[in-house]
């Protein structure tokens, strides 16, 4: 199926393309190889622009729109999806929640750190508050004109080399009352008390660090504080919004990582000969293939409406429940087409020396990180039957704020 791109969007994707299949593809396996960020190909997507390409022109980007990101980091991911995820955290997620919500101060500040050739990180999931986000316990103490962080996250993707931080903790006044949860900017080489834990060895995108982060009397600037239009109370929702951006993104990964290995594994089938004949001539293959072209279509199609769908309210954000079913299902077909890609090499597929085996590992990802594919599912049914779906026992627990700050003044 062919997508209408105006004449821009066409001439973007062939500037990704070309880069995407020269040196991006050249340096994918030494990447997974020695699991070191690729500092290179960040150079690579800088000097085109593709670093925060959605940042504003008023503050130095290109001012394009998440459908144009989709574009370049769908090549991008599909030679190298540690390259893709460097694409869609610079334009998505932690900056386009600053660029979003945050004060014109928060917004320059931000702006010239992709713009730079900063991947930002953005630092919601803590050991014991991973689905159950809401539940993490990294609190931000306000003292006078700063607040004081003290907590720890983990599976932070960047920790280590990222310099733009956005921190979400629970925030507490001066009093010691809870106000909600908020988002803090910290850059990393400008303050201390944010230390850098444990690295995960992961299985797949391996050049890209996954590491614990920990505040310690982490102090930021109050004016760095992140606040949403409707205040801390309801500002966790509000911040989280911007997730659906980077959700967004995320699924694109995914079909990149299913549309490359499909790309390299067609070209196999044409080429491998068994029986006196090319592989492609057996039935059992050729449905394969045809399903994997489905899914990939299937997926292309969920992700291109997703990046141009709008929530409600005005938002500037992907519609919540179109960037569910677009991450759930290009996650899904991306584990199951590069897995076919892989068997239909034979053991060559389960050689490190092609790049089916890698793009098996770096797809395997998606269907927990950034939302799982479960918590996916309840979103979409809660929406589709218009129902809160609580998911702890007993319903909503709702944090009592104001009976927190009576006891507090007692
Ligand atoms: P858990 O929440 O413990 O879930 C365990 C299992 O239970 C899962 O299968 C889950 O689907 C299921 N489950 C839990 N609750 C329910 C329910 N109510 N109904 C049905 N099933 C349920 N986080 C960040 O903040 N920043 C990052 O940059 C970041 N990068 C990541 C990169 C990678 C590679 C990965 C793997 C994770 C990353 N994460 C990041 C964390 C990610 O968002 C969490 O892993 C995810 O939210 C799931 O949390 P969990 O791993 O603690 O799983």
């Amino acid at each position: 199926m062919t997508h209408h791109l105006s004449k821009e969007q066409q001439a973007l994707q062939a500037r990704a393309r070309e880069l995407a299949r020269g040196p991006i593809a050249s340096n994918a396996a030494q990447v997974d190889a020695t699991e070191e960020y690729p500092w290179d190909n960040v150079e690579h997507l800088r000097a085109a622009g593709f670093m925060g390409m959605t940042v504003a022109k008023k503050y130095g980007g290109l001012g394009l729109s998440f459908f144009d990101a989709v574009l370049v980091i769908e090549e991008m991911a599909s030679v190298c999806g540690v390259t893709g995820r460097i694409a869609v955290e610079a334009n998505m997620g932690a900056i386009s929640a600053i660029l979003t919500y945050g004060t014109e101060a928060q917004r320059h500040l931000a702006a010239q750190f992709p713009l730079a050739g900063d991947k930002p990180a953005i630092c919601i999931t803590e050991p014991q508050a991973g689905s159950a986000a809401s539940d993490m316990t990294t609190r931000a103490d306000k003292r006078g004109d700063v607040y004081v962080i003290n907590g720890k996250k983990h599976w932070i993707t960047g920790g280590g080399v990222s310099r733009l931080h956005l921190i979400f903790a629970r925030v507490f006044d001066e009093a010691g009352a809870e106000q909600g949860i908020g988002g803090f900017i910290a850059i990393k080489d400008q303050c201390t008390g944010l230390r850098v834990g444990a690295r995960e060895p992961t299985m797949g995108l391996r050049g890209i660090p996954e590491t614990e982060l920990v505040f310690e009397d982490l102090e930021i600037p109050a004016k760095h504080a992140l606040i949403p239009p409707s205040g801390l109370r309801r500002g966790f929702g509000e911040l989280m919004n911007a997730y659906n951006s980077q959700r967004v993104g995320a699924g694109t990964v995914a079909l990149g990582l299913a549309a490359g290995s499909f790309r390299i594994a067609r070209e196999f089938l044409l080429d491998r000969e068994q029986f006196g004949r090319p592989i492609a001539e057996f039935q059992g293959l050729q449905w394969m293939l045809a399903d994997m072209s489905t899914q990939i279509a299937a997926a292309r199609s969920l992700i291109y409406g997703a990046a141009v769908s709008r929530g409600p309210n005005g938002s500037v954000f992907p519609d919540p429940m179109a960037a569910a079913q677009a991450k759930l299902f290009a996650s899904e077909a991306a584990v199951k087409v590069t897995n076919d890609a892989l068997q239909l090499f034979g053991a060559k597929g389960y050689s490190r020396n092609t790049p089916v085996e890698r793009m098996v590992r770096d797809a395997r990802m998606f269907t927990i990180g950034g939302g799982t594919a479960q918590m996916l599912r309840t979103l979409i049914a809660g929406k589709e039957l218009g129902m809160k779906l609580p998911q702890t026992r007993d319903g909503y627990v709702v944090r009592d704020l104001d009976k927190a700050k009576k006891e507090q003044a007692a």
